[in-house]
């Protein structure tokens, strides 16, 4: 699998491309700002950008998503439950960091567990709640991307609107570590890890 990981905006949110190597058909994760930064990228590997998927609906994730769905077409996918975060400044919270903003809405509205393909890569739908109510982590092989869920070390807030403490420890324990111990985790902020490290080692999860 081609995988490229940029850290986009003040908050360092994590944007990931990813790719079949053979179709080079693509998909972003989280394009949370500097669009023209994840156009190069794309274009310089010569990516076919199929989807823009969204882990959640928070403002640090989605900031260049009207840009990156302009410039390539692709469709944009999040939960059905953060979807009116795309078109509301106040459920996105972009309010917060003084720079009110709407976005294109959602081309395909998930209810979690659908699955994606990318030429021969599989994709599947977690729907991990917790940190917003329609929070996702992707799977994709032995990688899993867990956007404001789960971090190396730490979990996501719980404290914006529609946040919940249990909902989070349960997605986390009943579904992201119940994966394979040897599975990546690429969060959306901060450094990678694996299941079977956290497992053992997070402190929230003891
Ligand atoms: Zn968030
Ligand atoms: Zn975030």
């Amino acid at each position: 699998m081609f995988l490229q990981q940029l850290q986009v905006g003040p908050l360092e949110t994590n944007c990931y491309i990813i790719a079949d190597e053979k179709s080079k058909i693509a998909a972003i994760i989280d394009p949370g700002e500097n669009a023209k930064q994840i156009i190069n990228a794309v274009n310089e590997a010569e990516l076919k950008v199929k989807y823009i998927f969204l882990t959640h609906g928070h403002s640090d994730h989605i900031a260049a998503l009207k840009e990156i769905k302009e410039a390539t077409g692709a469709k944009i996918v999040i939960h059905e439950l953060d979807a009116h975060m795309l078109t509301s400044a106040e459920s996105n919270l972009s309010f917060l960091l003084g720079e009110r903003f709407t976005q294109p809405s959602a081309d395909i509205k998930l209810k979690g567990s659908e699955e994606f393909r990318l030429g021969d890569l599989f994709l599947e739908i977690i729907h991990t709640p917790g940190h917003t109510p329609g929070g996702i982590s992707i799977k994709v092989g032995n990688v899993v991307f867990t956007g404001d869920t789960l971090f190396a070390g730490s979990i996501g807030r719980t404290d914006f609107p529609g946040g919940s403490f249990d909902m989070l420890i349960s997605s986390i324990k009943e579904k992201l570590l119940k994966l394979d111990d040897d599975t990546k985790i690429f969060p959306g902020h901060g450094e990678s890890s694996t299941i079977g490290y956290e497992k053992r080692m997070n402190p929230f999860l003891r």
